[in-house]
C-alpha cells in the first residue's frame, strides 16, 4: 500500500522567492516535501500564502530593527492559480463566527509534490477579511485563530475540492489541529456519531510537535473559542463541553492538546526532545509515569542538495557513488569521501567562502577563521553568550597569530523586544574599535542568505539553553558543506557529536540562567582559544590545513546521511505513514466498524473505571526477587482487558515494571494478582513501588491513550 499523505503546515521554507516561512519549522517543512518529491511519495502539503509574507528585515545604524512588509504579487511567485472543474478560480468558504471567508486557492510546487496555499485577499471578502493572511505571526491572538482555523477547517475543504483523498494526515506543529474537526464535521454530517468519527479521524493523523517551550503552544480562550466557532461546534455532532475537552487545559483550549487527542502517533524532532516532550505531556496526565508517556522521536534532517554548495556537489559529482543523490542517506555512500584530495575539499570551500563574503559584501575573510552565528534571536538561543568578557573576545579575533571573526545574522520577531535588544548589542561591539571588521552583521536572515553562510563560514556555532532548541537544523546545513559544528549539546547534536566531527559544550541544565551562561560561556572561549583557533591555522604545504581538511571530512562523512531529509521521511514512511494508513484503512473499513466499536468500547471504560480499585498490596521476600501480590477489584470490566503491573522507581531517574497475572478470582470481578520481580527491593525502596491497572486493547494506539490508571493506595 502507497499510503497518501497530507502534510499540514503553518510555513514552507520552499525558496527564498515565497516568503511563506519564518524560521526552522518551515524550512523544515519545505525540506520534508522536497525530500518526499525525491522518494516519489503521494504526499501533497497544505499551508497558507501570506499576502506580505513574514517581516524583510531592515537593521539601522544604531542597532535598531525595522519590519518591513512588502506585498507580494502572486504573478511573480512560483505559483499559479488551481481552478476548479469549469476552469474557474478555486474558492473554498471557511466560517468565522457567524460571518463567512472565502479562500482562493494557489499551487507551488516541489518537484511533483503540490503544496497547496490558501489566501484571503480576494474581493468575495469584506476590506477587512482581505487582511487576515497577510502576515506570518503577523498579529494578535484573533488573527491567530483565524489563521487556524483557515489552516485547518479551510485546508480539508481544499483537499475536498481537489479530490485528493490523505490517508493520514500529518500535522506539523500544533497550529493545523483543527483538520481534526473538520473531519469530524465531515463524518457528523453523514449521521456518523461523534465517538466513532473521533476514533476514525485519529486513527488516521500524525502529529509532530516542535517546541519544548510551553509558552511555545498555542492556546485560545474559550471566549475565543466560541467567538470563532460556537456556531460550528453543533456541526460535530457533540456538545459544546466534549468539543472544548478535547483541547483543554487549565481553562484554555491548547492546540498541541487537541493535536495530541486526535492523533494515532505523536513524535518529537530528537531524542532530547521527545523526552522533554514527555515530561510537559505528564503535566497533563500526571496519572502516567514521564517514561511511559507516548511520544516517539524522530530526528529532523535537512534536504542536501538545496543546502549543498555548488563546489563540493561538483567534487561528489567526481568521487562518490554515481547518482549519489539519490542515496544520500546510506552512509556507504559517504565512504568515498576519504578519496577526495584535502586540497580540493580545502579549494572548494575557499571558493565557497569567497562566494559568501561577495554575496554578502562582507571584507575579505579568505585568511581568518571565520564563525558564523545565525538564527532566530530568541534570547534562548544566547547570542550574547560571546559577548559576556568582551576584553577575552578582544584578544580572541585580534590574536596575532590566530585572528578569528564572527559573522551574525538573524531576526527577532517584532513583537520580541528582548530579541531585538540583542540585535542592538552585536551592532554596537560590531562597530567598537577593536571589533572592526572582525565581529560582523548580516542584515535580513532569509533562506539565500543562510545558505550562503553554512557554505562559507568555517564553523557554526549555536548556544542555546540546553534543552530549549528542540532540534535545530542549520547545524546540519553547515556539517554537510564540512563546516564543523561547536555547538551546546542540544536537540540534534546532542545526537550527532561523536568526538570528532566538531566540538561541543555541553550546556548547563542545573544552577540558574547566570550560572549557565557563565559556565558555558567559559567553555566556548576555552575551546575558540586552545582548540578552535590553533587546528585551523596548522597549515601544511600549500597552505592546505590538513587536520582541519580531516574535521571537515568527519563532519561530512558521519552529519549528512543521518540527518538528512532522505532519512527523516523514510523514518516517518516506516514508523508512522505506512502503519497509520494501515490503522485508518481498519478503522474505517465497513462503514466505520472498527472505529464504532471502539468509540463505544472506550466509553464503556470510561464509565466502569471508577470502580476500579486496588485494595491491597504485599511485597514479599522471594527466592527469585520479590513477589508482588495486589487484590484488585476491576467490576464490570473484564481482566482480559487491563495490564495490571508492579511499578517502581529504580533509583536512577528510571522505573521499573512487573507485569502481575490473575491467580484468583475471589469474587466476581475481584482478583488477586501476582508476579514475581526479579530483584530484591530494599525496605528503604519499598514505598516507592506501587501496583497500577491501566485498559489495554489491541484495537488502542498505545496503552495509555485514554489516559486511565488505578494506582494503589492501601499499604502494609
Ligand atoms: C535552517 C534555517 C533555520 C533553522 O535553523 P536553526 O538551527 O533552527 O536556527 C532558520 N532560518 C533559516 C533561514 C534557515 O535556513
Amino acid at each position: 500500500m502507497q499510503p497518501k499523505v497530507a502534510y499540514f503546515s503553518a510555513e514552507f521554507g520552499l525558496d527564498e522567492s515565497l516568503p511563506i516561512y519564518s524560521g526552522g519549522l518551515g524550512i523544515l517543512a519545505g525540506d520534508h516535501v522536497k525530500a518526499a518529491n525525491d522518494l516519489g511519495l503521494p504526499l501533497v502539503g497544505v499551508g497558507v500564502l501570506y499576502r506580505r509574507g513574514y517581516f524583510q528585515q531592515r537593521i539601522h545604524g544604531d542597532g535598531s530593527q525595522e519590519a518591513l512588509y512588502p506585498q507580494i504579487d502572486p504573478a511573480q511567485l512560483p505559483v499559479q492559480a488551481v481552478v476548479d472543474g469549469t476552469g474557474q478560480p478555486l474558492y473554498v468558504a471557511v466560517p468565522f463566527g457567524n460571518r463567512i471567508v472565502n479562500l482562493r486557492v494557489w499551487q507551488a510546487n516541489a518537484g511533483r509534490v503540490p503544496i497547496y496555499l490558501m489566501d484571503a485577499d480576494n474581493d468575495r471578502n469584506t476590506d477587512h477579511d482581505r487582511r487576515l493572511t497577510d502576515r506570518l505571526y503577523g498579529g494578535d491572538q484573533e488573527t491567530r485563530i483565524a489563521h487556524e482555523i483557515i489552516l485547518g477547517i479551510g485546508g480539508v475543504r481544499v483537499l475536498r475540492a481537489i479530490g485528493f483523498e490523505p490517508d493520514v494526515w500529518h500535522m506539523n506543529e500544533g497550529h493545523v489541529a483543527f483538520l481534526a474537526l473538520e473531519r469530524i464535521r465531515e463524518y457528523s454530517a453523514q449521521g456518523v456519531a461523534f465517538e466513532t468519527a473521533l476514533e476514525a479521524v485519529k486513527a488516521s493523523t500524525v502529529f509532530t510537535t516542535h517546541t519544548p517551550v510551553p509558552a511555545g503552544h498555542d492556546q485560545f480562550s474559550f471566549e475565543l473559542m466560541d467567538r470563532y466557532l460556537g456556531d460550528y461546534f453543533w456541526q460535530l455532532g457533540a456538545d459544546r463541553d466534549k468539543i472544548l475537552g478535547l483541547g483543554r487545559y487549565n481553562d484554555k483550549f491548547n492546540m498541541t492538546r487537541l493535536a495530541v487527542q486526535t492523533s494515532a502517533k505523536v513524535n518529537g524532532v530528537s531524542k532530547l526532545h521527545a523526552a522533554v516532550t514527555k515530561e510537559l505531556f505528564h503535566k497533563w496526565s500526571p496519572d502516567i509515569p514521564t517514561q511511559d508517556v507516548p511520544v516517539d522521536a524522530v530526528t529532523n534532517g535537512v534536504h542536501t542538495a538545496t543546502w549543498l554548495s555548488p563546489e563540493l556537489r561538483e567534487l561528489y559529482n567526481q568521487h562518490l557513488v554515481y547518482n549519489w543523490e539519490r542515496h544520500v542517506a546510506d552512509p556507504l555512500t559517504w565512504v568515498k569521501l576519504e578519496g577526495i584530495p584535502d586540497e580540493q575539499i580545502w579549494e572548494a570551500h575557499q571558493a565557497a567562502k569567497q562566494r559568501m563574503t561577495d554575496r554578502l559584501s562582507l571584507p575579505n575573510l579568505q585568511a581568518v577563521l571565520t564563525i558564523g552565528f545565525a538564527r532566530r534571536f530568541a534570547t534562548y538561543k544566547r547570542a550574547y553568550l560571546l559577548f559576556q568578557d568582551l576584553d577575552r573576545l578582544e584578544r580572541i579575533v585580534n590574536h596575532p597569530d590566530h585572528p578569528v571573526a564572527f559573522v551574525f545574522a538573524g531576526k527577532a520577531h517584532p513583537a520580541d523586544h528582548p530579541g531585538q535588544e540583542l540585535i542592538r548589542r552585536i551592532a554596537e561591539v560590531s562597530q567598537m574599535e577593536a571589533f572592526k571588521g572582525r565581529v560582523l552583521l548580516v542584515e535580513n536572515y532569509d533562506m539565500n542568505i543562510g545558505r550562503h553562510l553554512v557554505q562559507g563560514v568555517d564553523v557554526w556555532l549555536n548556544t542555546p539553553v540546553k534543552p530549549m532548541e528542540a532540534s535545530g537544523t542549520s547545524g546540519i546545513k553547515a556539517a554537510l558543506n564540512g563546516v564543523p559544528n561547536c555547538s551546546v549539546l542540544d536537540g540534534w547534536w546532542d545526537e550527532g557529536y561523536n568526538g570528532e566531527n566538531g566540538w561541543a559544550i555541553e550546556g548547563k541544565t542545573a544552577g540558574g540562567r547566570g550560572y549557565q551562561d557563565w559556565i558555558d560561556g567559559e567553555t566556548l572561549y576555552r575551546l575558540l582559544e586552545t582548540e578552535i583557533a590553533p587546528l585551523y591555522y596548522r597549515r601544511g604545504e600549500g597552505q592546505v590545513p590538513h587536520e582541519w581538511v580531516t574535521m571537515m571530512k568527519n563532519s561530512i562523512r558521519t552529519i549528512t546521511p543521518e540527518f538528512s531529509t532522505a532519512r527523516m521521511v523514510s523514518d516517518y514512511w516506516n514508523k508512522a505513514y505506512v502503519p497509520v494508513a494501515k490503522r485508518g484503512a481498519r478503522f474505517t473499513a465497513n462503514h466505520l466498524q472498527v472505529a464504532q466499536r471502539v468509540g463505544a468500547y472506550k466509553q464503556f471504560v470510561r464509565n466502569a473505571w471508577d470502580r476500579v480499585y486496588i485494595q491491597d498490596i504485599h511485597l514479599l521476600p522471594h527466592a527469585e526477587g520479590t513477589l508482588v501480590q495486589a487484590r484488585v477489584r476491576l467490576g464490570k470490566i473484564w481482566h482480559a482487558d487491563v495490564r495490571v503491573e508492579g511499578v517502581g522507581s529504580d533509583g536512577q531517574g528510571g522505573i521499573w515494571k512487573q507485569e502481575l497475572r490473575p491467580v484468583t478470582e475471589y469474587t466476581k470481578g475481584e482478583y488477586l494478582y501476582e508476579g514475581v520481580y526479579g530483584n530484591r527491593i530494599e525496605v528503604w525502596r519499598q514505598n516507592n513501588a506501587n501496583v497500577r491497572v491501566v485498559p489495554v486493547s489491541p484495537d488502542f494506539c498505545n496503552d495509555y491513550e485514554l489516559e486511565l490508571t488505578c494506582w494503589g493506595t492501601h499499604w502494609r
